[in-house]
């Protein structure tokens, strides 16, 4: 999507739930989005970066009780713990919340007041699972039974093992309860529903308007196409956002947590004189862009902008999806143990060559495998053996004979290149293709490697004066290829590429150089301290 330039961008990144730690499935959507935000400040634009954590929902209740605690405890630890995660690998949100903060619950009450208003809700008496040993209602994962649609094993709102679809309350068949295991009994209860069908026009008409990546639009425009059933959006639990004028119901998970994105924005402009949340959400006078995983497209392409439309909000303009994380062929599973998880991974590897890999390993819409194998391959492979080699290489020999950056004109060609792949880039990043956006970097230092060879500075040291006049500006020319190496891969690793900026004499912080710097002559005379390797080689 071509980004107009006159608007402001608010880029969000799907809210972590957190009731467990994050795995390298997760970093699929952060890294990318962070990827795209730095890449969108070089080119000039005004982006404000959100996120934050998913608190309710009854997996967190159930570890809570699971563990003795309450379901806030559960929160704080697992709050802390992506927070810290985001630090470490530099995913740098301007704003990082969580739905259960006050202005969430605050705006979350007016939204489904209004969708209230406009005569988008409705009540009705719904079959609910209820556990006559309990004594108590029993909510989306508080239920397990058979799918029915495919009639595999399927959690009370989800068919999670086999068909993927979203199970509405009361759905479920031969409920049994998953604190005492005794079968469940069908129980008369009011619950709210939303008009999901009276949205079906809009969302057709919106989702031909809808940027971002293809899988997305397609995959909700096949459920459009079906029929669009009204949505059961209250449950029968304590921990939530109270559902306006009943204390025994709040409203569903999938409710608060998007509305998470309109307070965030509110939180991180609250006393900013200059631009205020609504200008984003009221006035479309902003650019949204959603990163998700493709496993909760419906929710964001169906349910929120649903939403959004019924309460006269602003609607979301782009939706880019990543596809999910396999582990060496199989599918993510934590209770299989078929997980790797991030603090374990940062013990032991730096931050910047998970960046890398995750972004370099497949495209973004893809399914990303993850293995040891090729994790140790691309690290040694591309970032040891052709960018840390050609910047080793060229620097040992730049400091040994000049010490600083030689005299010289830079060749035509070298800016050539340059523009050239700078071009690419930006067409890669507007089109969400981050792979394609690496590759195009990457080959830049390929031609590096190559000019530095075909014209063996080291023989034109040894010819006198001219042989070394000559020998500098080879020099310069393979410094400015890094210099833009540098400008375009520090979104992918902004501490490496930071630590290259200076290795190659300059002194400014390459997070906030912008693209324009591609073009500027590295300047003559700026002095060079000896190199120390970038990357290290991964023994498998
Ligand atoms: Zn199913
Ligand atoms: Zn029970």
């Amino acid at each position: 999507m071509e980004i107009p330039v006159d608007k402001p961008i608010l880029v969000t990144s799907a809210l972590p739930y957190v009731n467990g730690e994050c795995h390298i499935g997760h970093l699929r959507t952060y890294v990318p989005a962070d990827l795209y935000v730095r890449m969108l400040r070089k080119m000039c634009y005004n982006v404000r970066f959100i996120c934050g954590s998913d608190t309710h929902g009854t997996p967190i209740v159930l570890s809570a009780e699971a563990q003795g605690i309450t379901p806030k405890a559960v929160v704080k630890r697992y709050h802390e713990h992506f927070r810290q995660v985001f630090k470490a690998l530099n995913v740098d949100f301007d704003y990082y919340g969580q739905t259960d903060s006050e202005s969430n619950h605050r705006r979350t009450e007016e939204i489904v007041k209004k969708l209230i208003e406009n005569g988008y809700v409705y009540k009705k008496i719904t079959k609910q699972a209820y556990c006559n040993t309990c004594g108590r209602f029993l909510p989306d994962r508080y239920v397990e039974g058979k799918c029915p649609y495919c009639g595999a094993i399927a959690r009370g709102d989800e068919c999670d093992q086999s068909c993927g679809k979203h199970l509405e309350p009361g759905e479920i068949i031969e409920p049994k309860c998953k604190i005492c295991g005794n079968d469940a009994v069908f129980k008369d209860q009011e619950q709210f529903f939303f008009l999901l069908s009276a949205f079906a026009e809009f969302l057709a008409s919106y989702l031909d308007t809808l940027g971002g990546t293809l899988n997305a639009r397609n995959y909700a425009r096949e459920w459009v196409k079906k029929e669009l059933r009204d949505w059961c959006i209250t449950r029968n639990l304590d921990w939530g956002v109270k559902f306006p004028g009943r204390d025994d119901l709040v409203v569903y998970v999938w409710v608060d947590a998007p509305i998470g994105y309109i307070s965030f924005t509110e939180e991180l402009l609250k006393g900013n004189e200059d631009i205020s949340w609504d200008r984003y959400w009221k006035d479309d006078a902003a650019v949204i862009v959603h990163f998700i995983g493709t496993d909760i497209i419906y929710h964001h392409c169906i349910f929120w902008p649903a939403m959004l439309k019924g309460a006269g909000y602003s609607l979301p303009d782009a939706v880019v999806a990543s596809g999910m994380v396999k582990i060496n062929g199989e599918t993510f599973s934590k209770s299989r143990g078929n997980v790797v998880w991030t603090t374990e991974f940062l013990k032991r590897f730096h931050p910047d060559t998970l960046r890398y890999y995750i972004i370099s390993q497949s495209s973004h819409t893809k399914e990303l495998d993850f293995s040891w194998n090729s994790f140790a391959m691309r690290v040694n492979n591309e970032l040891v053996g052709v960018l840390g080699n050609l910047v080793h290489r060229v620097l040992t020999f730049a400091h040994k004979n000049f010490a600083m950056v030689p005299e010289g004109d830079i060749e035509e060609e070298i800016f050539v290149a340059i523009s050239k792949r700078r071009d690419e880039a930006i067409r890669a990043v507007e089109e969400y293709e981050f792979k394609k956006f690496v590759d195009a970097v990457m080959s830049l230092a390929d031609f590096g490697n190559r000019a530095f060879h075909r014209q063996e500075p080291w023989h034109l040291i040894k010819k006198g004066e001219e042989g070394k006049a000559r020998c500098g500006t080879v020099i310069k020319d393979v410094l400015q290829l890094l210099k833009a190496v540098c400008i375009l891969l520090e979104p992918v690793m902004p501490e490496k590429m930071q630590e290259m900026w200076h290795l190659i004499g300059m002194e400014s912080d390459v997070h906030s150089v912008k693209l324009d710097e591609l073009l500027v002559p590295i300047e003559s005379g700026q002095a060079l301290v000896k190199p120390k390797k970038l990357f290290r080689r991964i023994e498998l």
